[in-house]
């Protein structure tokens, strides 16, 4: 189902590099808007150590934002300290394509796409064969385009959580 994550956590910390390994993941395409930060740009606790723990396992990044916003992004690629593609229009393929050539990694089954949308993050990495992990929203506050994508997303994460028998973070998917 191209609407199905490969794999879901409940939060981004949670992905340890057991799981990399394991997946045969050797790069990481991260969302800004609730993945990395709230609504208010605050970044999730802990992310920097993260990151830098991944990378010593030789896991490259790149930030692959839908936003606008030149600025934020390159304000998360600065403390993050790896590069950027803002304003990418996922789910198309474009911004998927060129995030792969900066991390320079060939085959896309070893490109993991992490994301809070499913019309977006999750449709963009399964078009592209990319490995899709949806994580939980950091907070659920969103624009109303966002809003809305969210009522559609609701039933199929529903059908999916039942599928796989997937316990969800009730306090972070409330509306
Ligand atoms: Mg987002």
């Amino acid at each position: 189902m191209i609407f199905y994550p490969k794999s879901y956590f409940n939060s981004i910390l949670d992905i340890d590099v057991k799981f990399f390994l394991k997946n045969n993941i050797k790069a990481v395409l991260l969302d800004i808007d609730n993945t990395l930060i709230d609504k208010d740009n605050n970044m999730v606790e802990g992310l920097d150590e993260w990151v830098k723990k991944l990378q010593e396992n030789d896991i490259k990044f790149c930030i692959l934002s839908n936003t606008n916003r030149k600025e934020k992004a390159e304000r998360m690629s600065k403390i993050l300290d790896i590069p950027f593609i803002y304003f990418a229009k996922k789910p198309l393929k474009f911004g998927f394509k060129k995030a792969k050539k900066i991390v320079n990694i060939e085959n896309n089954e070893n490109i993991a796409v992490i994301g809070d949308q499913i019309l977006t993050d999750v449709l963009g990495a399964n078009r592209c064969k990319m490995h899709s992990i949806l994580v939980a929203p950091v907070k659920s506050t969103d624009i109303w385009v966002t809003k809305f994508n969210r009522l559609i997303e609701k039933q199929i994460l529903k059908q999916y959580f039942r599928k796989n028998n997937i316990e969800i973070d009730k306090n972070k998917c409330k509306n």
